[in-house]
This record gives C-alpha cells, sequence and structure tokens, in this order.
C-alpha cells in the first residue's frame, strides 16, 4: 500500500488509502503521505541525537529542537500540500542532522578527548562483568567513576566499542574489552556472558517473559522492558550490588578488534592520505557503514570489503562493521595508512563527510568528483537521518541496502534516483564492479 493515512478526522474507513485510493480525504497524495513519513522517521533518528547532545551540552540543540517541532507541525493535517516544500523540509531536517551530528561529535571529543586507534580485546572477559550496549558515552564514564576500585570489569558491546578510543574513557584500568557483535544478538551472548547487562539507548532486544537473564537486565533513561531493572537518577548501586551476586564470566576467544579512527585524528594523517592519493597508492575510499539487522542480507557488506583491492581504504561508522570487523585489512601498500578505518558510532558518521571536505579542499575538487564509493546499510531511524543529512549536503551516488525502505514509494525512490543519483544494492560482486575506479596505469 503506498498511500496510508489515518491522521485525522476525515480518514476513510480503515485510513485513506487502505482500499487503494491514491489521494485521502483532505487531499494529501501518496507521494506527500510517504515524505511526511519520511520526515518523520527522520525525526525520529534526530530526536535520538538530539538527546544524546542534550546530556552533554543542553544548551545546544535549540536550532534543531526548532527543526524538529517546525517539521512536526508541517505534517499536521491540512498545512502544506507542495511537493517541491516537502523536499526542501526534508533537506531542513537533514542539515539539523548534519549539525547535531558535528555538535555531538565535539561534545564527545571535548568531554573524553578526541578517539586514538587502539585494538580492543573481543570476547576476553573474566570475573564480575558489567556489559555495557548503547551509545551514550556520557552515562558509561558515569559508571566506570561508580565502579571503580568495586571489583568489576566493565565491557562494551555493539555500538559502545569506539567508546575504547576515547582517552577519558580509556584511562579506566576496569574498562576492558568489547563482547558480542552488533545489537541484535543480545539474547544469545547472554547465555555466555553471565554479569550483568546495561542498555542504555535504543537496540534493547526485549528478553522473552520466561528468559532466565531478566534480572540481570539494567535499563537507561527513556530505555525499559518488562522484568528488567531501571537505573534510577544515575544511582548505579542497584546495579553494582547485582553484578557482584552474578557469577564470574570466562570467556577467552582470542581476537581482538580496532576502533578510534576518529575524523580529527585521521586529518591529523591528511598529508600522507594525500600523497597517497596524488600517487596512486590509494585507489578509492569505500565508505561501508549503517546499521546492520538479523538475517543474511547484511553479508553484502562482508562481501563487498572482503573483496574489494588492496589499494582500496574502507572507513565505517555504525553497528553494521560487526559484518566485517573481524578481517585484518592491513596497511595501503608503502604507507603506514590502515585499510579500515573505524571512525566509531553511528552519529560518528559525520567524519565520513568532514575528511571528504579536506580531501576536496586539498586536491580543488568538488566532493562528488572525489574517489569515494558510499554504501550503505539502513536497519532504523537513525539511518535515516544519516542519510537525510548526506542528502542535504548535496552528496550523490549513494548505494544503500540491504533492502529499499517500505516508507518510500516508487515516485519517490525515482525522484532520488534522478536528483541524487540514489541507487540501491544489488549482487554485491556487481556493485563492487560498478563503483569501482579502474586504477591509473
Ligand atoms: S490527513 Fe488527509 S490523508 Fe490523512 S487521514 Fe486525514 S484526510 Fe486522510
Ligand atoms: S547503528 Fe543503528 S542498528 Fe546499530 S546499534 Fe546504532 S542505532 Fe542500532
Amino acid at each position: 500500500m503506498s498511500m496510508f493515512c489515518y491522521q485525522c478526522e476525515m480518514s476513510t474507513p480503515n485510513g485513506c488509502g487502505s482500499t487503494g485510493a491514491t489521494v485521502g480525504t483532505c487531499g494529501k497524495d501518496e507521494n506527500l503521505a510517504r515524505l511526511q513519513d519520511t520526515m518523520i522517521f527522520g525525526l525520529k533518528g534526530l530526536s535520538a541525537y538530539r538527546e544524546h547532545l542534550n546530556a552533554i551540552e543542553p544548551r545546544a540543540t535549540k536550532n534543531v529542537d526548532d527543526v524538529m517541532s517546525e517539521t512536526l507541525y508541517f505534517t499536521l493535517t491540512n498545512v502544506n500540500f507542495n511537493f517541491d516544500d516537502h523536499i526542501a523540509q526534508l533537506m531542513k531536517v537533514g542539515s539539523a542532522g548534519v549539525e547535531v551530528m558535528d555538535k555531538l561529535s565535539n561534545a564527545h571529543t571535548g568531554k573524553f578527548g578526541i578517539p586514538t586507534p587502539i585494538r580492543v580485546d573481543q570476547n576476553k572477559v573474566e570475573g564480575k562483568a558489567i556489559l555495557v550496549s548503547g551509545h551514550d558515552l556520557d552515562m558509561l564514564e558515569k559508571l566506570l567513576q561508580a565502579t571503580e576500585g568495586r571489583g568489576i570489569n566493565i565491557y562494551t558491546h555493539s555500538e559502545m566499542l569506539p567508546a575504547h578510543g576515547y582517552p577519558e574513557l580509556r584511562k579506566y584500568a576496569h574498562l576492558k574489552g568489547n563482547v558480542g557483535k552488533a545489537w541484535f544478538d543480545q539474547v544469545e551472548l547472554l547465555k555466555r556472558f553471565k554479569g550483568t547487562f546495561v542498555v542504555n539507548t535504543n537496540c534493547i532486544v526485549p528478553p522473552k517473559k520466561n528468559a532466565d537473564y531478566i534480572e540481570r537486565v539494567f535499563t537507561y533513561k527513556i530505555v525499559g522492558i518488562e522484568g528488567g531493572t531501571q537505573i534510577v537518577n544515575d544511582d548505579f548501586e542497584p546495579l553494582i550490588q547485582k553484578t557482584l551476586a552474578c557469577e564470574e564470566t570466562n570467556m577467552d576467544d582470542n581476537l581482538t578488534l580496532t576502533t578510534g579512527h576518529h575524523y580529527k585524528t585521521i586529518l591529523t594523517l591528511a598529508p600522507q592520505i594525500l600523497e597517497a592519493v596524488q600517487s596512486g597508492k590509494i585507489r578509492q575510499f569505500f565508505v561501508i557503514a549503517g546499521c546492520d539487522a538479523p538475517g543474511s542480507a547484511g553479508n553484502y557488506y562482508r562481501e563487498m570489503a572482503e573483496n574489494l583491492p588492496e589499494d582500496c581504504v574502507i572507513i565505517t561508522s555504525s553497528c553494521g562493521k560487526f559484518r566485517f570487523n573481524d578481517i585484518d585489512f592491513g596497511t595501503i601498500a608503502g604507507t603506514e595508512i590502515p585499510r579500515y578505518l573505524d571512525l566509531g558510532q553511528c552519529n560518528d558518521s559525520n567524519g565520513a563527510v568532514e575528511i571528504a571536505k579536506a580531501i576536496s579542499g586539498a586536491l580543488d575538487t568538488p566532493i562528488n568528483d572525489l574517489p569515494i564509493a558510499i554504501v550503505l546499510s539502513w536497519m532504523e531511524q537513525k539511518a535515516v537521518i544519516i542519510l537525510l543529512a548526506l542528502f542535504s549536503l548535496g552528496i550523490q551516488d549513494i548505494y544503500l541496502g540491504p533492502k529499499p525502505p517500505q516508507f518510500v514509494n516508487e515516485d519517490i525512490m525515482n525522484f532520488l534516483a534522478e536528483h541524487f543519483n540514489l541507487h540501491l544494492t544489488g549482487d554485491a560482486k556487481e556493485d563492487l564492479e560498478k563503483l569501482l575506479l579502474k586504477k591509473v596505469a
């Protein structure tokens, strides 16, 4: 069903569009309905980043708040029926996404220092342990402070992995390593991990009612599940006491992961990177980033990454990287530039743009003409705001997958293809063939 809307009293029975009509009673057509849905999904992602920023820099959110309320108003019944205005509002949401990611990135580096590359133990756990999942670095710092000297080790899960790169977080000796992969492995993971598990943002998997680990699950702020324990007013004592009462965990998979290539660190390598691009040692950058989701469709991104020629650099962020971050990509031949750069969490996606801007300025070449391919995975609404942010910056030729978003219809996909050259992913090797620039002899 391309048209569906039930937001007002004029709705036809079961919602405008539910019986096949392409225009609602008020005159809203299917394209406007889809664009308004896209706005709202973008706002959901924006609101999450706004909340993360608000926790650290509460006075920095005014413009983002204004765009959010204005955009919600825009989608009210009978406010606007103009297609171009809808696209302009969508770009406004995207620009607010750029702003919030930039501010959040600066708030993180201002508070926790600029990340530097680090190898992190993966699935190596000992003793009484807390596993922290989500995206909230501020909460992690508070937890590290509260647990210092208490005989508890802290481990990261999924999007918390990049925390290890920040100097002000990794200075805590009891921040040990990372456990598990992207967010959706929680149920299986908690069979092996015997300590407590805290989720501080979205991407919690609700345990089944009879799951024997519910009593070990804690949630923070807005996150909640039936049977879990909420951490209130940053009082970590109930979590600490529960952790001390849990069995010790002993895991050792003898693996490591690399993270900490924040764009501010990468920019310090700019002269070497530029020399490598100009001399042909680096043929192309591949931004392979985004949210991961259960199922085999995400294998596309691993196939793409592992088939890249040795003279290509992968730039990644978000939890989609767990599809391929176990691979040792080494360095670009004749340089010390790593072939795998983990910018950080999904909100650190702005780093790819900052790197592109720096290369663009140095080479005096428009960003869309640089040797940079962008292949994104989307799962939920944080990825939607990232995509809108890239569109608002005029970035083109993005490949998006692994499945087309259901909230856009064919007309809107055609519009995005025409105006932004947006592609949907297909076969990884065939897409790679299309994206790969021919080697300069
Ligand atoms: S806003 Fe328009 S399309 Fe939506 S339910 Fe009301 S009449 Fe129907
Ligand atoms: S990158 Fe997306 S899917 Fe992954 S944990 Fe973050 S919000 Fe969730």
